[in-house]
């Protein structure tokens, strides 16, 4: 259970990015955060793996504060969260299993995984992951090889390697066609289902959100706007 309380977020420059936002995020829930573009997604999402500290207020998983913690126990909550991007944040010149299994560095001496000599059940990992996303064929090919539609899963598989309990999606189909946008979509769906991983999922399209969405939050100048099931949302959020 991931819950915001009171949480504000103001960047060095003074904009608002996210103002006295109170939401609670469930175990299982696939939620989608709705908003036009500079309405706060992003801050949002950002906040939760503390890829930027927040100005104001507390964010907790499972009741431990994320803004609280350091040190070791920062990086072992943040080992629990699997983040997706818009622009997929692939090395593009390294093999999709080195992409995957890069994640979980911290397990290798430097030497091995330069030379790519990951442990057995790492690739095992790996490999049951790319399952999950139908890209097991394509397990050493180069990421710049591979189509966007591509590059998303396997982003979604090193998620899942890195044994993620819970997924953030930052406008994960935005730079993707209509039918590729749906396939990575139902793959996000589906591991969302089966393995029960709580799934954030932003995107600036209301119709996108009802169709896959659990729960829908609807974004607006850095302020909470709507907060419910998908078939309470009316096309304003
Ligand atoms: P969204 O993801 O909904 O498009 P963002 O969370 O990226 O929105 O942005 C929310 C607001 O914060 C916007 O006004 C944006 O311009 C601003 N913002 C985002 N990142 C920064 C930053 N690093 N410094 C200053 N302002 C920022
Ligand atoms: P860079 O700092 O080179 O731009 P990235 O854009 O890949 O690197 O990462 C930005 C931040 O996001 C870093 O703090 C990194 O630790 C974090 N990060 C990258 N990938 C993930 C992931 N899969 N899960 C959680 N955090 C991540």
């Amino acid at each position: 259970m991931i819950e915001f309380k009171g949480v504000s977020k103001v960047y060095p420059n003074g904009t608002v990015g996210l103002k006295d936002v109170n939401i609670t995020i469930h175990k299982g829930d696939f939620a989608v955060i709705v908003g036009l573009s500079g309405a706060g997604k992003s801050t949002l999402l950002r906040s939760i793996n503390r890829l930027h500290d927040i100005t104001d207020g507390e964010i907790t998983i499972d009741d431990k504060s994320m803004t609280k913690a350091k040190g070791k126990e920062l990086l072992r909550m943040r080992r629990d969260i699997g983040m997706i991007f818009q622009n997929f944040n692939l090395v593009k010149r390294s093999s999709v299993m080195r992409n995957i299994l890069s994640g979980r560095v911290g397990y290798h001496s430097t030497i091995r995984t330069l030379l790519g000599l990951f442990p057995k059940q790492d690739v095992e990992l790996a490999m049951n992951a790319l399952k999950r996303v139908n890209m097991e064929e394509k397990a050493f090919a180069r990421a710049d090889e591979l189509s966007g539609g591509q590059q998303q899963r396997v982003s979604i598989a090193r998620a899942l390697a890195q044994e993620a309990k819970i997924i953030l999606a930052d406008e994960p189909v935005a730079s993707l066609d209509p039918f590729t946008t749906r396939q990575v979509m139902d793959d996000l769906k589906r591991i969302n289902q089966e393995l029960g991983i709580t799934t954030i999922v932003n995107l600036h399209f209301v119709d996108l959100a009802r169709e896959y969405a659990t729960r829908i939050i609807g974004v607006r100048a850095g302020e909470i706007v709507f907060d419910g099931l998908v078939e309470e949302a009316t096309d304003e959020v």
